[in-house]
């Protein structure tokens, strides 16, 4: 408090305080309340976010280690893989959601239902808005205030929105990234029936109607046309007319030559496959211009045609970008450059945060290129077995799939490690020699950019996260040794494999070659990874019942 000595305080009843901060500018905002003596002696961690990456670490924490706080918009944990599912009533929105109060409730954390809007790192101070206004006894709106949370460990695990391109028209899209999306995409799908079988509608309107275009050819975008076959097939065509299934066409708009492009190639072309059968329109190396109110416009990266397709329903899924309170954080701190995502060190700390203080983890985050190539000689002499000072093709192969099973390099770089043999051998002597590796990992450097953005990489780091403060909770750090995070192992990620569903059939890639393309088997199996990570029993039973509901009852086609 005597930090804040010359600052304008009021005190409250309650004991908390307005504050204006000496660094942060004019603002007179109350210090959050929620601390009392006990708790206030123990370090103070502030969650920002209830998904992937915090709910991993907070399932991690032990119990009396930190007073927790978890502050997010979303008062739920969602399971994202399954979202898709959601859109067509596979299963219900409640069966994928599980309270955040439920899941803190034996770390005996405080939630606090609010948005991060900005950090003061000099004072450790989180700012935050609760989300909207809530009506007082006589009715009448009370205006909510911003307040500050204090913070001794700040965890940034705030996601991620859909980035966008510049693409002009995005408005007119659906994105697929959170409960309601999922809601909204599932009851359009029904009003676009509905519409489409009304008298009054023409044939040209109908067909508009029932053209579901999905922009992005990745495990979203596949997911989501495999579901909306699914529905369309299995359910839909008992109850409409014959004449109305006929115009349904559902199209994948992709800008690179294959779907599902990050996994091997095999599975690329087994889903290929699979859809066209199923007559869904794969349209790849074609990149969009333009959203329009009633149709896309796009490219053919090769002959620079222009195409327009007509939609009913457009869904927007190509990517990832930062959310506008992590673009603040990025833009206030020069050592942040990347404009993708908040730059940590490998023990997921943020970078310009010079106190083991702040940590950034999942979708919002990406660690700092590893630099393959500082690690040369260790590389080279750990893969050199026979110590001939080169490496034989396995020898070299070896290699990779160790470097592959720490960096994102698995499947697509590994397919080419004969073809990278070959380039980089420059003196063709059927070895690798150190500077011919050398200048192999530069190149595997060069591409080497990010973790990507999935579940499983939140989850690990989480994960980390967890076990690293339980047992920084433990050590006492001293004026000689302040930074004990340094001491501590840094964070590894470990490569389990990716799946998809494409409808009746599923794909996984477990990375270093191995896969699994199947009908029903991979979908038994894609089904039960997925139940198996549910967060708790609860949402596990309502998946189960949902998923016996439909194979019973089919999906339901009501609308509300
Ligand atoms: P999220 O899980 O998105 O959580 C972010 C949290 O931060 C949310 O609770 C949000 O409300 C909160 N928040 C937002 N703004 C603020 C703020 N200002 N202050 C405080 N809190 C805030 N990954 C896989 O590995 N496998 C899959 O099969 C898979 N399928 C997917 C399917 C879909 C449809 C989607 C959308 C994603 C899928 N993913 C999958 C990706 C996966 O969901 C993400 O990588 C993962 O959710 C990232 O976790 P996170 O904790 O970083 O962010």
């Amino acid at each position: 408090d005597q930090k804040y000595s010359n600052s304008p305080q009021q005190e409250f009843n309650d004991g908390s305080s307005l504050l204006s901060l000496k660094t942060g500018g004019p603002k007179m905002l109350k210090i959050a309340s929620h601390l009392n003596d006990d708790e206030n002696k123990k370090p103070k961690l502030v969650i920002l976010g209830s998904g992937w990456g915090a709910i991993s670490l907070i399932k991690e924490l032990e119990k009396d280690k930190y007073h927790v706080t978890v502050i997010s918009p979303q008062n739920y944990f969602l399971f994202t893989p399954l979202l898709p599912s959601a859109t067509v009533g596979t299963l219900e929105s409640r069966s994928l959601m599980e309270p955040i109060r439920s899941i803190i409730k034996d770390l005996d954390a405080h939630f606090l239902e609010a948005a991060a809007t900005a950090v003061c790192f000099n004072d450790k101070l989180v700012e935050v808005a609760p989300l909207t206004s809530n009506s007082n006894n006589g009715g009448e709106e009370k205006e909510m205030k911003s307040f500050y949370v204090p913070y001794d460990k700040l965890v940034i695990a705030v996601g991620s929105q859909s980035i966008t391109h510049g693409i002009e028209g995005i408005q007119y899209c659906h994105s697929l990234k959170t409960i309601n999306d999922a809601r909204t995409i599932r009851k359009k799908i029904m009003d676009n029936f509905e519409l489409a079988s009304l008298p009054t509608t023409t044939l040209e309107e109908r067909k508009q109607l029932l053209s579901f275009v999905v922009c992005g050819g990745g495990p979203t975008g596949v997911e989501f046309a495999a579901e909306l076959y699914d529905f369309l097939t299995e359910d839909l065509v008992s109850y409409f007319p014959a004449a109305l299934r006929k115009e349904v066409q559902v199209s994948i708009i992709q800008s690179s030559d294959h779907i599902l492009n990050t996994y091997d190639k095999r599975i690329s072309d087994f889903a290929e496959k699979k859809f066209e059968r199923d007559n869904i329109n794969v349209i790849t190396n074609a990149r969009v211009q333009k959203i329009e109110k009633d149709h896309v416009l796009y490219k053919m990266k090769n002959t620079n045609e222009e195409k327009e397709l007509k939609y009913g329903l457009c869904l927007w899924s190509t990517g990832i970008s930062m959310i506008p309170f992590a673009e603040k954080i990025s833009s206030e701190l020069p050592e942040q450059k990347n404009k993708r995502a908040l730059i940590t060190d490998n023990r997921l700390r943020l970078k310009g945060i010079k106190d083991s203080s702040v940590y950034a983890i999942g979708d919002c985050s990406t660690i700092e290129n590893p630099k393959l190539v500082e690690g040369l000689m260790k590389f080279f002499m750990d893969a050199d077995l026979n110590n001939d000072g080169a490496l034989a093709y396995d020898e070299f192969s070896k290699l990779v799939k160790k470097i592959s099973k720490s960096y994102p390099i698995t499947s697509n770089h590994l397919r080419k490690a004969n073809d990278l043999f070959e380039e980089f051998d420059k003196d063709k002597s059927g070895t690798l020699e150190l500077n011919e590796l050398r200048d192999m990992l530069e190149n595997i450097d060069k591409k080497l950019t990010s973790l990507p953005a999935t579940a499983q990489v939140a989850h690990q780091q989480g994960k980390y996260l967890g076990k690293k403060f339980n047992q920084l909770a433990l050590a006492k750090s001293t004026p000689s040794n302040p930074d004990l995070d340094d001491k501590l192992d840094p964070f590894n990620y470990a490569h389990l494999g990716s799946l998809a569903y494409i409808g009746n059939a599923a794909v996984a890639d477990f990375g270093m070659g191995y896969t699994w393309m199947g009908g029903w088997s991979a979908v038994y199996l894609w089904r039960s990874i997925y139940f198996s990570e549910q967060v708790s029993f609860r949402t596990r039973a309502l998946i189960f019942s949902d998923w016996t509901k439909r194979f019973v009852f089919g999906r339901d086609i009501s609308k509300f």
